[in-house]
Order: C-alpha cells, then sequence, then structure tokens
C-alpha cells in the first residue's frame, strides 16, 4: 500500500532506534508547536518480558519534542490483578521496564485516573454499544501518536493498532464490556489444583477446596481471561456464551469511536518487533514466532493492521491461536465505515 511508510530493521542492532528516527523523519507531522500530544503505548505488565523496551517512546518524545509539542505517554488500568490494575501499581511497573518521567522526557500518565474514575462516555451507536466509556484524555491532547507492538493474542488472534486504541483508551467497565461474552472451562485431566488461577483471579470467581479441582462461579466472572492465561498446565479454555466474532466486533467499534474523536491529528505506528504469541498482559516469556521485520506507520489504524499482518503473514497467529476469527475486525471494520480514509494526511 502506498500510503504507509516501512522502514526494515534485518541485520540491524537492537534496540532499532534509528530506524524509527527514520520513520518519523519521512512523516508530514500533523503536529505543530505548542500541541500537547498523548503518546499511547503498553508498557508491560509486570513480569512480562515481551515488551518494548522505552527507548522507542523516548525516540518518539524526542521528535515531537524537537517541533515544539508538549508529549505525554499515557495507558489505562486494566482488569485482572498483576502490576497494571490500579494507576498507583502500573506506575510503578512502567518504572520498573524503564519507562520514567526522566528518561523519556516528558511525563507519564494513566488516562482513567489515579481511582479509575477520570472517564467519559463517547458516542458510538453502533449494534453493541450506543455509547463506549474511555479514559479521560481528550481534553488533555490535541494530537496522539499511537504506538504499538505487534504481537499474538489470545481473543483477538493479533494486537496491533486496532487493540491499542480500542482496548488500551476503554475504561475498566468498557474492558468488562467487550470480554463479557467468555468464561473459562476446566480439563479435568490436565489439571495439577495447583491453585495459581484461584489466586489470580481479580474476582474471586475461581474457589477451590483442598482434594478438590477448582470451580468458577460464573455470576462473578467478568471474562478477563487471567485464569486462562496463568495456568501452567492449559488446563483452562475459554468458552463463548457468545459467537466468538462478537469480541472482534465489539473490540472494532470501541476502536473505531475512539478514532473518530482523535483521526485528522493522529498518528499510527506498528513495531513489527519481537513478535510473540501472547500479549503483553501477560507475565512470563512467551514465545518468538516471527522475525523483526521494522517499523510501518501511517494514519489509519485499520490499513496500519492489515498491512502489518500482509508482512508478517497471518499463519504464524493461526497457529498460535488456532480458531479466532481475527479477519472479523476487518469485514466489520468496513460494514461500519471505520475504513474512512478520507481524513488522511499525505505523508511525505
Ligand atoms: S491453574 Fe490450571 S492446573 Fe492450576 S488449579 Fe487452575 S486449572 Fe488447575
Ligand atoms: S474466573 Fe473469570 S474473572 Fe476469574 S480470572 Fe478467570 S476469567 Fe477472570
Amino acid at each position: 500500500m502506498n500510503d504507509l511508510l516501512i522502514e526494515k530493521v534485518k541485520g540491524k542492532e537492537k534496540p532499532y532506534v534509528e530506524s524509527l528516527r527514520k520513520l518519523l523523519g519521512r512523516f508530514r507531522s500533523p503536529f505543530v508547536s505548542g500541541d500537547s500530544v498523548g503518546i499511547k503505548l503498553h508498557w508491560g505488565e509486570r513480569a512480562n518480558k515481551g515488551y518494548l523496551p522505552p527507548d522507542y517512546a523516548k525516540e518518539i518524545a524526542a521528535w515531537l519534542i524537537a517541533d515544539g509539542a508538549k508529549p505525554f505517554l499515557f495507558d489505562t488500568t486494566v482488569l485482572y490483578s498483576g502490576g497494571r490494575r490500579t494507576a498507583e501499581d502500573s506506575l510503578k511497573t512502567a518504572a520498573n521496564h524503564g519507562y520514567t518521567s526522566d528518561f523519556l522526557r516528558c511525563p507519564i500518565l494513566i488516562a482513567d485516573g489515579m481511582d479509575g474514575r477520570e472517564v467519559v462516555d463517547i458516542p458510538s451507536g453502533y449494534r453493541h454499544f450506543k455509547t463506549v466509556q474511555v479514559g479521560s484524555v481528550f481534553d488533555k491532547a490535541s494530537g496522539f501518536v499511537i504506538f504499538s507492538h505487534f504481537k499474538g493474542h489470545m481473543v483477538s488472534g493479533f494486537g496491533g493498532s486496532i487493540k491499542n486504541i480500542s482496548m488500551g483508551f476503554a475504561s475498566r467497565a468498557q474492558k468488562q464490556r467487550m470480554h463479557a461474552d467468555y468464561h473459562p472451562v476446566l480439563d479435568p485431566g490436565k489439571c495439577t489444583c495447583c491453585g495459581i488461577c484461584v489466586n489470580v483471579c481479580p474476582t474471586k470467581a475461581a474457589g477451590i477446596s483442598e482434594h478438590d479441582y477448582p470451580d468458577y462461579d460464573l455470576k462473578k466472572c467478568i471474562g478477563c481471561a487471567q485464569c486462562i492465561a496463568m495456568c501452567p498446565e492449559l488446563a483452562l479454555r475459554i468458552f463463548w456464551n457468545s459467537d466468538i466474532t462478537v469480541f472482534q466486533e465489539k473490540l472494532v467499534e470501541t476502536a473505531a469511536a475512539v478514532w473518530k474523536k482523535i483521526r485528522g491529528k493522529t498518528i499510527v505506528i506498528n513495531a513489527l518487533l519481537n513478535i510473540t504469541t501472547e500479549c503483553d498482559c501477560l507475565p512470563g516469556k512467551h514465545p518468538i514466532i516471527g522475525e523483526d521485520f521494522g517499523f510501518i506507520g501511517g494514519f489509519h489504524p485499520v490499513v496500519l493492521d492489515e498491512e502489518s499482518l500482509a508482512m508478517t503473514g497471518t499463519d504464524i497467529f493461526e497457529k498460535a491461536h488456532p480458531g479466532v476469527p481475527w479477519q472479523r475486525q476487518f469485514s466489520y471494520a468496513r460494514e461500519i465505515g471505520f475504513t474512512d480514509t478520507a481524513n488522511k494526511e499525505k505523508i511525505e
């Protein structure tokens, strides 16, 4: 696609800051001096080993500062227990991963506030959501850089720009609305009754009694999938209460609603580096399933993710997460008009 910028990193040394600098230098920046610009990224869950190092965020911040803009970095709190459930914990996790204001030379915020209540409902009007609720960040920024680590994901197949704008901006309530359609199912033949799923469950839906298998109270379960992700024996699988495609549609609807608010003065960049099977939300070291391709940038998240998949190939994600209908993200985006590129800026 000729409306995207690509910088390949083959044969270069990590971190690939020089390549990102070149990519940024080729953008015709939509930002002007004095603009406050939010850089949205994921700094990795506590004990996750696959997240992107802070060097790239620092480079983006420096690029913005050089043009007189005022960048800040942000993320939102999450549903599951771990190092990002509260704003305080999330900022600590960021710092442990090297994401500090001193290093980045810009502030770091939690968009839904230190108490998770700084949220705003924005219009959606699609099939599943009339409104979507996201972190209150729009009044803090006049533009955005959406910087996404492109990798696998348990329920969306892959995660890139669409997911970063959707789940990444969503309040905890909105995350729950997107995740509400599935719950865990146990394979007793594999379960060793270790109790890890019980310990990580944020709502106490998972319980276990001595000499027994765990069970899951579906009235309390919020479908966060943390138990499934953390089970060392792969004894839990996802049971979809509705068609699995509904999650893909909800993900896209949330992204589309956010995009209506931020398009025009937003650039999107995917880092096709350290492509792991799982998302950076999960602790641990996850298998790498693709080579380091480089950076790809543009002005539309759907276009960017489609081209990213064309570069990596889809087979690596289908093998890691068989049966996930990730294609629905693109067909649904087209159905609801999220692929509108009328306001696309000229890149070079
Ligand atoms: S984490 Fe897995 S193996 Fe351990 S009790 Fe839960 S289901 Fe069983
Ligand atoms: S039982 Fe439900 S709420 Fe608890 S960790 Fe599993 S998916 Fe999340």
